[in-house]
C-alpha cells in the first residue's frame, strides 16, 4: 500500500508558519556544517576543545559558540577532569547520544552517493559481528528496511501550526572538498542538502508529499525566488526530477529520484530524535506507520550484516 499523500488535516497559510512537524525542530536544533561534524567527532571519541579543534580544522571562535550551543541545547554537558592537570570535557548526554543513529544515516547517504566520498572512503565495523557493514534503518517490528513508500502519516497530538524556526543561516554556502577530510564519520555531500535552512524545509515537505511549486511554497512559507533557487540547485544535485505533471501536463512537477529518496532515512531519525527530545508535553506531531506490517513505526538503525542495533563502542570507522 503505498501513502502519498499523508493523511493529516492541516495545510499552512499563514505567514511564518509552518505545520508543526519534528524534522523542522531538530534541522533547526542540531543540523548545521559545523554542528554535525563537532557530534561526528564526539561519536568517535572525541571530549576536548583542542581535539576538535585539531580533528575538523575548526576555529576557535566557532568552536566555542557551537559547543556552548550544544552544552544549552542538552546535547553536550561539561566536565572537569583532572589527570595531572584539569580540563575541562565535553561528554555525550542521553539526547547527544541519541543523534547517533542520524549521523550514522549521513554516513550512509555519503558512502551511497557522494563523489567526495571516494577521495576518503571509510569502512565501518561492527565489532559484535566483526563484519564490514552499512547501516540500515528497519522496522524494528517487521525488520524490513524502511523506505519513504512503505510509512503512513497521521496528525499526532502535537499536530498544528507553528512559526518556522529562526535561521542560524539562511545562506547556502557550498560545502569546500577539504572540509572534514580528517574527519571519518561525514565527508561527503550529504550536508549540502541540509546546510540552510530553505533546503531542509523544501527537502522535508517531499517527503510528506509535497510536488506542485505553488504547494511546496505554501507549506514551507517561502519566497518564490528563493524556492526557485533551491529547486534548481536539488535538480543540480540529482536530489530532485523535474517533469510534467501526471494530472495535467501543462504543468510541472518535482519528484525525488532514487538519490533523493536516501535522504529519507536521514529525515527519519531526525523526526524521532525531535519527538523523544524536542516535542514537549503535547507529543509527536506526526504518528507513523509502517505499511507493511501496520504497526506504530519504531524505525531502528541496525547492521546490515548481522541486524544487531548499532552503538557507538560497537562501530569503528577505518579510512580506505
Ligand atoms: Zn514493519
Ligand atoms: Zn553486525
Amino acid at each position: 500500500m503505498t501513502t502519498r499523500p499523508p493523511t493529516t488535516r492541516l495545510t499552512t497559510t499563514r505567514p511564518g508558519f509552518i505545520r508543526a512537524n519534528s524534522v523542522s525542530r531538530a534541522l533547526a536544533a542540531v543540523v548545521d556544517r559545523w554542528t554535525l561534524l563537532i557530534l561526528a567527532a564526539a561519536f568517535q571519541g572525541t571530549k576536548r576543545f583542542d581535539g576538535w579543534r585539531n580533528g575538523i580544522g575548526i576555529s576557535s571562535n566557532i568552536l566555542t559558540s557551537r559547543l556552548e550551543r550544544l552544552v544549552k541545547l542538552g546535547c553536550l554537558q561539561k566536565a572537569v577532569v583532572s589527570d595531572g592537570k584539569r580540563r575541562q570535557e565535553y561528554r555525550l548526554t542521553p539526547m547527544g547520544a541519541d543523534l547517533y543513529p542520524t549521523a550514522l544515516m549521513f554516513w550512509r547517504f555519503d558512502r551511497l552517493w557522494s563523489h567526495r566520498r571516494a577521495m576518503q572512503p571509510t569502512t565501518l565495523t561492527h565489532a559484535t559481528c566483526g563484519a564490514w557493514m552499512t547501516p540500515v534503518l528497519v522496522c524494528a517490528n517487521c525488520r524490513a528496511p524502511v523506505r519513504a513508500r512503505d510509512v503512513r502519516y497521521e496528525d499526532g497530538p502535537g499536530a498544528g501550526l507553528e512559526r518556522m524556526p529562526s535561521p542560524r543561516s539562511s545562506r547556502r554556502i557550498a560545502a569546500s572538498p577539504d572540509e572534514g577530510a580528517k574527519l571519518h564519520l561525514l565527508a561527503g555531500e550529504s550536508i549540502d542538502h541540509f546546510g540552510d535552512r530553505w533546503t531542509q524545509q523544501v527537502l522535508s515537505t517531499f517527503f510528506l508529499g509535497a510536488r506542485r511549486f505553488d504547494d511546496i511554497r505554501i507549506q514551507c512559507s517561502v519566497a518564490t525566488n528563493i524556492l526557485a533557487d533551491r529547486l534548481k540547485l536539488l535538480v543540480e544535485h540529482g536530489t530532485l526530477q523535474r517533469r510534467a505533471c501526471a494530472a495535467d501536463p501543462r504543468h510541472h512537477e518535482y519528484v525525488l529520484t532514487p538519490k533523493g529518496m536516501d535522504l529519507y532515512p536521514i529525515i527519519l531519525t531526525l523526526m524521532k530524535w525531535g519527538d523523544r527530545w524536542l516535542a514537549g508535553k503535547s507529543g509527536p506531531p506526526l504518528i507513523l506507520s509502517c505499511a507493511r506490517c501496520s504497526h506504530v513505526l519504531d524505525a531502528v538503525v541496525v547492521c546490515d550484516h548481522c541486524g544487531g542495533r548499532l552503538d557507538p563502542h560497537d562501530v569503528s570507522f577505518r579510512r580506505g
